[in-house]
């Protein structure tokens, strides 16, 4: 039989980037999954050959020869192993090296055979504002995820029935096939490793013992989370598909930008203009915190750039420990829009500064120097 093209399965044009390819393949690794197909053998085989493509496009050297050779460049040498299929923990290795990004991975790692087995968990995105972060918050969050399902108690049987014992491998999920001189264990083709067989599936969930659902969670954010923190709501991942606890569901902080202030760990950062003549002369200045606003006071002479320290006016970290400060750069605003009288005394200004030689530009003057020292240097 020809082996079909590999990037026809995968549904992506020949010239598909990486990530085209890793996405495409999610989306039908997740259709194919024979978790998702129990009775399905035609979907079992289909998630293999995706699978194969996805080996070969997924990997730059294997997918350079298969674009010049074709498979005759990357074919593996399986020949008399054909019939190997695939074990329980290998589908579960897909999803940890795929999927581990979206849905962690389960302690134990591996799906064990025929004993329940935990459900997945999940990971949600949530955003908010640095003011509910460094405040703390409740906020709803609506997760679409897979549940228990009611009319069958998650068994997959039709109310009044139950699973029975998987009569190809007596419960054990895995059969034993001599090859050659080699015993392979492989994974029961009649329960997929499961153990158990339906004979008169629920119609709730069509034997899968699970059904989707949008579940609405109500989650306290602390005080002082960050982004990258995340928060562990426990039972409320994935129902178990074998019977197992439930998985755990991870929201994942992300603190949006503020229009005023930059956080770095506990402390803010922010940048306040002044007026020439108040850096010139001092003077005090309104600035913004978190809870209201402070009055700062600038000192005559103050240059462009000096940052402000506000004790305590930080944020409170999460694990504990004493606020942060605030930071605040003052930068000095050139005077736009002048009129003629206004330029005129800006002009006497220069004259009276200038009479006064570097006496009044004290960083002028030291910038000067510097480059008569680094011209000397170079002999010109
Ligand atoms: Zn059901
Ligand atoms: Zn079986």
């Amino acid at each position: 039989m020809a082996k079909e093209d590999y990037y026809e399965l995968l549904r992506v044009p020949r010239n598909a980037s990486d990530d085209e390819i890793k996405k495409s393949f999610r989306r039908l690794a997740m259709k194919y999954h024979p978790d998702r197909n129990r009775d399905n053998p035609q979907a079992e085989e289909q998630f293999k050959k995706i699978k194969e493509a996805y080996d070969v496009l997924s990997d730059p050297k294997k997918r350079s020869a298969y674009d010049q050779f074709g498979h005759a460049g990357v074919d593996p040498a399986t020949g008399a192993a054909g019939g190997f299929g695939f074990s329980g923990e290998t589908f579960s290795d897909i999803f940890s090296d795929v999927f581990g990004d979206i849905f962690g991975s389960t302690p134990g790692g591996s799906r064990r055979r025929g004993r329940a087995q935990r459900g997945a968990d999940l990971r949600y995105n949530l955003e908010i504002t640095l003011e509910e972060a460094v405040a703390g918050t409740e906020t709803k969050i609506r997760v679409p995820t897979l549940v228990t399902c009611e009319e069958c108690g998650g068994t997959g049987a039709r109310r009044g029935t139950a699973p029975i014992t998987c009569p190809t491998c007596q419960g054990h999920g895995a059969i034993r096939l001599q090859q050659g001189f080699f015993a392979v264990q492989q994974t029961c083709p009649t329960c997929h490793g499961s153990g158990r067989q339906i004979k008169d599936p629920c119609r709730a969930c069509q034997g899968q013992g699970r059904v989707q659902e949008t579940k609405t969670l109500s989650v306290k954010i602390p005080a002082g989370v960050d982004t990258g923190d995340r928060i562990r709501l426990a039972g409320e991942g994935e129902a178990s598909d074998s019977g197992g606890p439930p998985g755990d569901l991870y929201v994942q902080i992300t603190v949006k930008e503020h229009p005023i202030f930059t956080r770095d760990g506990a402390n803010l950062y922010c940048e306040v203009p002044i007026s020439f003549p108040t850096a010139c002369l001092g003077g005090e200045l309104e600035v913004p915190t978190l809870d209201g606003k402070i009055v700062l006071k600038i000192p005559p002479e103050t240059q462009t750039g000096r940052l402000f320290r506000m004790r305590g006016k930080g944020v409170r970290p999460v694990r504990g420990g004493p606020p942060g400060d605030l930071l605040c750069r003052v930068r000095i605003e050139t005077p736009v829009r002048l009129n003629k009288e206004q330029i005129e005394l800006i002009q006497k200004l220069d004259q009276s500064l200038s009479g006064g030689g570097s006496h009044h530009s004290p960083q002028t003057h030291s910038w000067l120097d510097g480059v008569k020292q680094f011209f000397d240097k170079l002999g010109l």
